[in-house]
């Protein structure tokens, strides 16, 4: 098998690896760069086939729905063969009606938790993971004798953990080269652990608790574990949750009925002036959500956690729910740097609190997955600082983006 990550060997984002065997080729993810400006063709990875057809190249697999992994997916022909989970499909299907843009080609071939889907001489093997994109998946590709395995994006502190432990009780040895995310490496020390999604829910708990008006949570619609422990605190501490249509559209998306949906008897759905549009054009918009006013927000408002983005807050202020209103910001605090939304919210004098936890692994987790595995190889990739692996595990080869290989 010949390997080559075209992206991804030095940096977070726009991830995109390209295996070859016996003549024929497939690609993993086809991400968009973290610091893209614009979503443009010029950011595709040199693969023969993506945007013209290709006899050898057989297709794209997408380990999760997070533009860092399939962004790029707008530019390929139309024919390409593209694998994803199917409630990853209905997601992006979903939000490509809230978000502008180019839209991307989602394909039809299904990955499904442990069921082997065969490309020419590949036989990949999806396993579902804990991450903060729903219906994510790391990915076992066999060809030739060789196995490959790719974490993706991972972790073991989500609402799905138990999905990693059953991964590391039956490994799927042997494994040849481990391409290991290490999205967290420098960003906390070797043995700490980032907190749980459930103490999470505490935190949540207590802040709703003291919070006297509207508790405003910034948070991404399609962070499914974390609307779960939002919603879970808000029923803790007597309020409703007020999701927007996208994000109540997001949880439709799933077909999971044991998630929060914006029809169940303490969420209400609000429509914020940007998402007018697509509201007229949704289905059963009145059966699917229990929509409230922006004029009755009031009643609700000192009884209610509200999802937020920073486009709502003027419409927020406007309609004079801000006495006793906190936002509470439940995102990568990078997205804070520039300090745009905090400058708004000093304007409007909101009190901003902290709430979070990653969707990626901590490093003594990294390290139960690469004991687990036993890799001949590990090599890095989703990570700023490919130089600290070595390190912490064993056997790490470091590549280039660009640089092809065998096993
Ligand atoms: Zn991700």
């Amino acid at each position: 098998m010949e390997i080559c990550i075209h992206r991804g060997t030095h940096e977070i984002g726009g991830t995109c690896v390209e295996i070859a065997h016996d003549g024929f080729r497939i690609a993993v993810d086809l991400g968009l760069p973290l610091d893209a400006e614009d979503n443009l063709p010029e950011l595709l990875p040199s693969v023969a086939g993506i945007t013209h057809p290709a006899d050898d190249f057989l297709g794209v697999i997408i380990s999760h729905p997070h533009q860092d992994h399939f962004g790029l997916l707008a530019h390929v022909h139309e024919n390409l063969p593209i694998a994803m989970g199917q409630a990853a499909r209905r997601i992006l299907e979903t939000a490509s009606r809230f978000v502008p843009g180019p839209k991307a080609h989602l394909g039809n071939l299904e990955l499904k938790d442990r069921q082997t889907l065969t490309l020419g001489p590949f036989s990949i093997t999806p396993f579902t993971v804990d991450h903060s994109a729903y219906d994510a998946y790391a990915l076992l590709i066999e060809a030739g004798g060789r196995r490959v395995f790719y974490s993706g994006d991972f972790r073991a502190h989500g609402r799905k953990a138990a999905l990693f432990e059953r991964l590391i009780a039956a490994p799927p040895t042997p494994i040849d080269c481990l391409m290991l995310e290490g999205t967290c490496l420098a960003r906390l020390g070797e043995d700490e652990h980032f907190i749980t999604e459930s103490n999470l829910e505490q935190q949540f708990v207590d802040a709703f608790k003291r919070i006297s008006g509207l508790a405003m949570v910034f948070a991404s619609g399609q962070n499914v574990d974390r609307l779960v422990t939002i919603y879970r605190a808000a029923l803790k501490s007597g309020r409703y949750l007020i999701l927007d249509l996208y994000t109540s559209e997001i949880l439709a998306a799933t077909e999971n009925e044991k998630l929060p949906q914006g029809h169940w008897d303490n969420v209400r759905v609000i429509i914020p002036h940007s998402q007018s549009k697509q509201a007229t054009a949704t289905e059963n918009l009145f059966e699917n959500h229990r929509c409230i006013n922006w004029k009755k927000l009031h009643e609700l408002a000192p009884n209610a956690v509200m999802l937020c983005r920073a486009t709502m807050l003027k419409q927020i202020a406007d309609s004079g729910n801000l006495a006793g209103a906190e936002v509470i910001y439940s995102m990568w605090d990078g997205y804070l740097k520039d300090g745009k939304t905090q400058a708004q919210l000093d304007a409007l004098n909101i009190p901003l609190t902290k709430i979070h936890t990653s969707g990626h692994a901590d490093i003594p987790t990294l390290k139960r997955l690469v004991e687990a595995l036993q890799p001949k190889n590990v090599t890095p990739i989703h990570s700023e600082h490919p130089e600290l692996f070595e390190n912490l595990f064993p056997n790490v080869v470091n590549r280039t983006d660009g640089e092809w290989w065998s096993i």
